[in-house]
């Protein structure tokens, strides 16, 4: 048995990157960049107005007040998408909307609502400053400037700036084939009525929506039968994919093959039994770059195994450089009994806010009951050292599921 810190080192030691793939930038929103991106133009690409109003230069309008406007000549309306034809001299100015280029000669410009439009010019009620409301070119990006770093998960605001330097098409890795397999004499689909000692086999689905959200591509190969012929079958085909998940079958019952069908197939076990609770029974090994994880049946520790291993391990393959849940510090609000020489995930509610959190148990900590899982959204971890942890003391937490706010913030 080890430790759950050496299982995780084991595992990312074998995840690999995948190769890459390049997509339209219209598919790389959640995909995650294989490469750095430097800016081959600058951003903005010229000078332009901050503002609509007048392009003017700022000496004259140095001494402007609304009760001595200057009034200067208009040589032109400029519309954004259009090009200057004319020079804003000394008296002249020219009427400049929002994004258009400024013209030669303006290094000022002044808001519409300081001016007034008249028979005889522009006046304008408030000096500027030289460089007021103009957008220098490059002020953003510069050419060659390194925009976004390889490993980056493409988030909106980086689909705008890869659009705005003209990257049409991106190198990203490719995402994790993910085949899921249920093995187990018990289950049954969940469009059928379980019959005497049947079981929905809700691990299948469970992880197929796991590792959809971690960001890889799910496959589920469906129930496979505790026997030697659907088993090897079963197992040959998953293990052409990027990452095989079978859950059950890797405890000490009767009928617990899979660790034995996954050796006579080729894969190298890295590890079998985890020092942890839930989840003790975790087998893993690899064959080539594929992972094969064994994760137990119990739906619980199905669930933790994936979010504290398989979770880290596809984000790896995936590129990402950040491959863990966030641990936040809180406080218990109740005694916890813990088991020594194992590590717990115990699972539990964080209340109150970053830097003031306090945790809650949820319900019964059997492995089977995945209710308490639905219900908490973070798991207290209890090292092996201790057997039980006091009320009010000071843990550390996983947080399972992002922030989201119940109160308008405005
Ligand atoms: P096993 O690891 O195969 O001994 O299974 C442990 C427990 O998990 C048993 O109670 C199984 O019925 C249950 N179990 C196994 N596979 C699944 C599954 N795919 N969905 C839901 N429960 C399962
Ligand atoms: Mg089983």
């Amino acid at each position: 048995m080890i430790s759950v810190r050496q299982a995780l080192d084991d595992i990312l030691q074998e995840a690999k990157p995948m190769a890459a793939e390049v997509v339209a930038l219209s598919e790389a929103h959640t995909r995650v960049l294989a490469e750095p991106i430097r800016s081959e133009r600058e951003i903005p690409p010229f000078r332009n107005s901050a503002m609509d109003g007048y392009a003017v230069q700022a000496a004259d309008v140095a001494a402007a007040s609304v009760q001595a406007p200057a009034v200067l000549r208009v040589v032109e309306v400029i519309a954004a998408g259009s090009v200057p034809k004319h020079e804003v001299t000394r008296g002249i100015v020219a009427k400049i909307m929002t994004g258009a280029p400024m013209p030669e000669g303006a290094d000022a410009v002044v808001r519409v609502e300081d001016t007034e439009s008249r028979p005889d010019g522009a006046a304008i009620f408030k000096r500027v400053v030289a460089g007021a409301n103009v957008r220098l070119a490059g002020e953003d990006v510069r050419i060659g400037d390194q925009v976004l770093d390889r490993g980056r998960l493409l988030r909106p605001a980086d689909i705008g700036v890869l659009a705005s330097i003209g990257a049409a098409r991106v190198r990203v890795y490719q995402r994790p084939r993910v085949t899921i397999l249920a093995t187990g004499d018990e289950l049954v689909d969940v469009e059928q009525t379980p019959g005497p000692g049947q079981i929905v086999n809700s691990n299948a689905y469970m992880l197929a929506a796991a590792v959809a959200e971690t960001g890889a591509v799910p496959h589920v190969f469906g129930i496979v039968r505790d026997s030697a012929d659907a088993m090897r079958q079963a197992f040959e085909l998953a293990l052409r994919s990027d990452v095989v998940i079978s859950t059950g079958g890797v405890s000490m019952g009767d009928f617990d093959f899979v660790r034995q069908y996954l050796a006579e197939l080729g894969v190298k076990e890295r590890f079998w039994k985890v020092a942890q609770k839930p989840g003790k029974p975790l087998s893993f090994g690899v064959r080539d770059a594929t992972l094969a994880f064994g994760l137990p049946g119990n739906p619980v520790s199905c669930l933790v195994c994936f979010l504290l291993y398989v979770r880290p391990a596809l984000r790896q393959r995936m590129g990402l450089l950040e491959l863990h849940l966030p641990v936040v510090r809180a406080r218990l609000t109740e005694k916890v009994r813990a088991s020594v020489g194992l590590t717990d995930f115990i699972r539990c509610t964080l209340e109150g806010d970053a830097g003031n959190y306090q945790v809650r148990v949820t319900g019964s900590q059997s492995s089977g009951v995945l209710r308490s899982m639905s219900l908490g959204k973070a798991l207290l971890i209890a090292p092996p050292d201790v057997g039980e942890l006091a009320a009010g003391a000071e843990v550390r937490v996983l947080k399972l599921v992002e922030d989201a706010a119940s109160m308008p913030p405005f």
